[in-house]
């Protein structure tokens, strides 16, 4: 049997230095924002390029944040519209709804299932005020057409980079992986638009042994009113300024990331050589493989496959011990949740919802692993 994810294996690499920043952590007695947490920011924003890192809660927190904090600003309104894309996590959708704002969802392209940049000018109306990107499986969408987009029409760029930690965008021409980029020209998820998102979700390419998340931002005034956001709305004790949440990184997480940021990049290296060999060797007309150009703006957060006849599949994979997930089986504008959607049809995205499922990529799997999968759907 092939687990579709084996998340004691990826984390048992980090036991010895885990148990030595839970010791430090247990004997310094401080256990909310404290020094790890602002470790981890420092060490986030660097990594991504950014001026400011800001840890939350969990990565819905953090896109919430976002959106609220754009509101406290007087940036957005309540009641803006900001475009999405249909095909994406509900995290995603919820933000918006969370913070008052109007979701209008837009299809993405079939070949990368990104959010697509001529869907998103249909959707462009006086009441437009942001885009949020979604990375969707690691991959970066569009971001040069999208920024282009939002600068001619003044829009906000939101990230919404849950599932893309350390995906880099390259310019057409040069292969970024073999040539060295100073750091300062880094164009990292996180730091490709006005604000990002992370989740920090045990299953994510950056993940923590609980719920974690942060923002990434180049805008101090959006910075520092996230930090009092998360923190009921206050930056002096017991002085609340606006009306706030509890979302606060939690300070073990933050030290269990600090000690897995450092092999984020090499993670992300193994699951591209895994991504390189299952699109080089899965060879069988009755799957469409994932897009890739082949360079580093893909972290292959998930590899995904379509096939048409779904539930035959799926059992296929069952009875040779293949572990699988679907990502997504339903479609957020046919969630109950989303009822305002229910009635539009979104035909891309159903047709995606209704032929991807995901096969195992990790970091930890071995190459025997990677050669099985391989021949198993090779013979399907
Ligand atoms: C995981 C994820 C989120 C939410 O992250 P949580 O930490 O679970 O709140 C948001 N958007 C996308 C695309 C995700 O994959």
């Amino acid at each position: 049997m092939i687990n579709f994810l084996d998340l004691h294996k990826i984390n048992v690499r980090f036991e010895n230095d885990f148990q030595n920043q839970f010791k430090r952590f247990f004997n310094s007695g401080h256990y909310i924002l404290g020094p790890e947490v602002e470790r981890f920011e420092t060490g986030f924003a660097t990594y991504c390029g950014t001026d400011f890192c800001v840890g939350t809660a969990n990565g819905l927190d953090a896109l919430t944040l976002i959106f609220k904090s754009y509101i406290h600003l007087g940036k957005l309104q309540l009641n803006d519209e900001v475009i999405v894309p249909a095909n994406t996590y509900i995290a995603s959708i919820l933000s918006i709804i969370n913070a008052g704002l109007r979701p209008v969802l837009v299809e993405p392209d079939l070949e990368t299932y990104n959010i697509s940049p001529e869907e998103i000018i249909k959707h462009i109306n006086p009441n437009t005020k942001a885009i949020l990107v979604v990375h969707l499986y690691g991959l970066l969408a569009d971001m040069d057409a999208i920024n282009a987009i939002a600068k001619s029409n003044r829009l906000l760029v939101i990230e919404d980079a849950a599932q893309a930690h350390g995906a880099l965008k390259s310019s057409n021409t040069i292969k970024l992986s073999a040539v060295e980029v100073p750091n300062s020209k880094i164009r990292k998820a996180g730091n490709l638009g006005d604000a990002a998102a992370f989740s920090f979700y045990p299953t994510k390419n950056l993940g923590a042994l609980g719920d974690a998340g942060a923002v990434t931002t180049n805008n101090p005034d959006l910075a520092e009113t996230i930090k009092m956001m998360r923190n009921y709305g206050s930056s002096k004790r017991y002085v609340n300024e606006v009306i706030g949440v509890n979302s606060r990184l939690d300070e073990l997480q933050a030290a269990f990331l600090n000690v897995k940021l450092k092999q984020l990049d090499q993670d992300n290296e193994i699951r591209r050589t895994i991504a390189k060999r299952y699109l080089r060797e899965i060879k069988n007309k009755k799957l469409i493989l994932p897009f890739y150009s082949g360079g580093n703006d893909h972290v292959f957060h998930l590899f995904t496959v379509r096939v048409s006849n779904r539930i035959e599949f799926e059992a296929y994979l069952k009875s040779h011990g293949i572990g699988y997930l679907i990502h997504y089986p339903i479609p957020p504008h046919q969630q109950k949740a989303l009822s305002m959607y229910n009635n539009n049809n979104y035909d891309i995205t159903e047709l995606i919802h209704k032929t991807i499922i995901s096969i195992p990529l990790s970091p930890v799997m071995t190459a025997g692993d990677t050669a099985t999968i391989i021949n198993v759907l090779n013979a399907y």
